[in-house]
């Protein structure tokens, strides 16, 4: 039984690739192969030259795998064709989080929160299955909130003005709920609200743009959509929760470089991407690794994720800590840039989400 609960936990964990094209034309490339193009499911990387013992320049291939590689001819509509189902599974009462890793610079805003991207798409085709599925009894109501996590506290991306409210995150655990108490919630009732939340994330987004650039890549962007439904015909009621996360730019700069806010950003980037990576891999490992895994074969699959998995490291994982674990699907992600001077950050990015799958 509990090697069941393990294989379920595992096989809902996904890890998928993308590669960006390139934006200029002048700049050297990465050499990447992708081997398999009917199956995609694998990119090879030529790496930083080294010498060899005999003082010779050799350079190693580097060969990844993943659930799915999408090269740079790959489009949003290609990304989001291989996700609709997953997205969908939120209106079967799962917990879904979408994460996007990657440098700043990779492509995370572009694939999840531009205008053409997993967001807008996620949000209007959620919006036409619920209406779909009325005609199967099924009555649903959405809410949706965006929020940031930034230095380790939570600001509110849907606010009106700035609020000096501050806002808190409470995990119901009978209920399997989680809110922030203080954010603001926009019910999707038709579909003029859909399209106005969709207008408020992305005036949010551009402000954080060309206001602030740098303040974008140092925070993680969350938006969360509660999914609760009633089957008026047979009586069946289903709660699910789709979470698409943009996550702070995965460059790692050194502490020794750093001072004042700029040490206390990248410390608390570093602490929850790495938690994320920790939560993450424990989930997909299971219990068969770590000290803490001495499991009775009665434990419920919510009781081992709750109990086992290092969720309070960080404020991004505690926040998600109900949708990662138990009756949960992850996919994250792994953005790279194909140009030659991110080499070091993309191997460093395959290698965190090898890792992690
Ligand atoms: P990040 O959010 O990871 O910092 P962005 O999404 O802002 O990176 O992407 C950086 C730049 O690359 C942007 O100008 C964006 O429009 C462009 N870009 C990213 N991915 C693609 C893609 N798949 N196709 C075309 N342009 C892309
Ligand atoms: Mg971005």
């Amino acid at each position: 039984r509990l090697h069941n609960q393990v294989q379920e936990l595992k096989g809902n964990i996904r890890v998928f690739c993308r590669v960006r094209p390139t934006l200029s034309a002048e700049e050297e490339l990465t050499r990447m192969k992708f081997p398999d193009p009917e199956e995609s499911t694998e990119i090879e990387v030529r790496g930083l030259d080294e010498k060899n013992a005999m003082g010779k320049d050799v350079t190693k291939t580097l060969p990844f795998a993943f659930d799915r590689v999408f090269d740079p001819s790959q489009t949003n509509d290609h990304v989001y064709h291989e996700i609709s189902q997953l997205i969908q599974s939120a209106l079967d009462g799962y917990n879904v989080c979408i994460f996007a890793y990657g440098q700043t610079g990779s492509g995370k805003t572009y694939t999840m929160s531009s205008e053409d991207g997993m967001i807008p798409r996620a949000l209007r085709q959620i919006y036409s299955t619920s209406k779909d599925l009325e005609d199967r009894g099924w009555r649903y109501k959405m809410e949706g909130s965006f929020v940031e996590v930034y230095n380790e506290e939570l600001r509110d991306l849907l606010a009106e003005e700035k609020s000096t409210k501050k806002l808190e995150i409470h995990h119901d655990m009978e209920n399997e709920e989680t809110t922030i108490t203080n954010a603001t919630t926009l019910s999707l009732d038709n579909n003029e609200q859909v399209e106005s939340i969709l207008a408020q994330a992305m005036a949010r987004r551009s402000v954080a743009a060309t206001k602030a650039n740098e303040h974008s890549s140092r925070s993680h962007s969350v938006f969360i959509l509660k999914l609760v439904g009633k089957n008026s015909v047979t009586g069946k009621e289903s709660k699910g929760t789709l979470n698409l996360i943009d996550l702070a730019g995965s460059e790692r700069i050194k502490n020794a470089e750093t001072s004042g806010q700029r040490l206390k950003e990248t410390q608390s980037i570093n602490r929850s991407l790495s938690s994320l990576g920790d939560v993450i891999g424990a989930l997909g490992q299971g219990p068969a690794t770590g000290p803490e895994t001495r499991l009775s074969l009665n434990n419920t699959r919510e009781s081992l994720s709750v109990a086992y998995i290092p969720y309070r490291n960080s404020k991004l994982t505690y926040l998600l800590q109900m949708s990662l674990g138990g009756n949960c699907k992850t996919l994250m992600f792994v953005m790279v840039a194909p140009e030659k001077k991110c080499l070091g950050e993309t191997i460093t990015s395959l290698k965190f989400a090898e890792k992690v799958s």
